[in-house]
């Protein structure tokens, strides 16, 4: 109940709004009715993201870095800041750490003061560069605690313990999803990301920067199936808390994306091969069967369509200039 003594939809709290998975997330949540607070320091996530939605009268926008405390009365909250794409990550390092560990310490803390449910994005690379294939939940990860991954990686594994430790701990009502790579419209033009790459290399009929001989797998969850799920797990039953992997399982190596892309673009681009960056994952694949299972949920958009609904977003800020 609101001071007008009438039922409203949830506050709910989105860490990381201006962000690519962020600014879909905020939408969606507009679009089912609930009144959304977006908090962002604009690292990596930018107010374009967010013109669509910037004039609802259910939105608001707070400049603010999650590292800080924050004191604000929300029934919900998703916790997404943390810059994704490993040259941004890379960036600042320490920092990287911090949004992840103290981002969520933070986030964790308001969670308890206010009683929220509260979400944790996490990622696939918990489980490293993976010696089982596909990963389920239960695999606990091969990964590097001090090469030039582990900022992300061991910020993010940090965080998946403050959030069961908060849960054991305290009884707080928490939900942490694995995701695997993800694309779609918002993506950031040059944040590295090997989808954001090849499609604005493949417009500007550039070569195609493949790292390594391209054989290394991923697999590419378009993003409105991600949000979907996101949705879901928030309202699935308190006892279900994770962590759950969210990804299309559908594998493909980076030189089979690339040359899906040049065909759909029908670029002129060749391909070359560039150093491989240090603890490159060879493989990825998420095994879903525990989100299928929990929340009745798998992807529905398969590559090339997903694409097909990517391509024409690049187009569009390519021809901005
Ligand atoms: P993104 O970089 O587009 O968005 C991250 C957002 O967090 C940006 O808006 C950025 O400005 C903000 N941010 C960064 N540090 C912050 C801080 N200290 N305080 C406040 N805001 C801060 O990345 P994304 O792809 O939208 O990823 C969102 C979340 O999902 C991240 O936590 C990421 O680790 C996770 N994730 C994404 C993917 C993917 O494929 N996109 C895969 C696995 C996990
Ligand atoms: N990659 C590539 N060319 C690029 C960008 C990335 O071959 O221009 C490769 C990268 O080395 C990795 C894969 O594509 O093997 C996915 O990279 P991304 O940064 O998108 O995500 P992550 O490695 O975090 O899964």
């Amino acid at each position: 109940m609101n001071a007008f003594n009438c039922k409203f939809n949830k506050r709910v709290l989105v860490t990381g709004g201006a962000g690519f998975l962020g600014s879909h997330l905020c939408q969606r949540l507009l679009d089912d009715g609930h009144d959304v607070l977006c908090v962002d320091n604009f690292f990596t996530g930018t107010k374009h993201n967010l013109l669509p939605i910037i004039d609802h009268p259910f939105f608001e926008v707070v400049r603010h870095d999650v590292t800080f405390p924050l004191y604000v009365e929300v029934d919900e909250i998703y916790n997404l800041a943390c810059p994704a794409s490993p040259i941004h990550y890379q960036f600042d390092p320490v920092q990287t750490t911090k949004t992840s560990v103290h981002g969520a310490i933070n986030m964790l803390g308001l969670a308890k003061r206010v009683k929220a449910r509260i979400f944790q994005a996490s990622t696939s690379e918990v489980y490293g560069d993976p010696d089982v294939h596909p990963q389920p939940e239960d695999y606990w990860g091969h990964v590097n605690p001090r090469g030039i991954r582990s900022c992300y990686d061991e910020g993010k594994r940090c965080a998946e313990t403050l959030f069961f430790d908060y849960h054991r701990q305290h009884k707080l009502r928490i939900k942490v999803a694995r995701i695997f790579n993800t694309y779609g419209p918002n993506m950031h033009p040059n944040d590295g990301r090997v989808v954001s790459n090849f499609i604005v290399q493949a417009l500007k009929n550039e070569p195609i920067t493949i790292y390594g001989d391209g054989s290394q797998s991923r697999s590419f969850c378009y993003v409105d199936d991600l949000i979907e799920a996101f949705i879901r797990f928030m309202d699935a039953p308190d006892d279900f808390a994770g962590p759950v992997n969210l990804g299309n399982p559908g594998e493909f190596t980076i030189r089979e994306l690339a040359e899906k892309i040049i065909d759909l673009i029908g670029a002129r681009s060749r391909l070359i091969e560039k150093p491989l960056p240090g603890d490159d994952p060879t493989q990825r694949c998420p095994d879903i069967t525990l989100a299928r299972e929990k929340l009745g949920w798998e992807p529905t958009i398969q590559l090339e369509e997903g694409l097909k609904r990517t391509i024409p977003y690049f187009e569009k800020i390519l021809s901005a200039g």
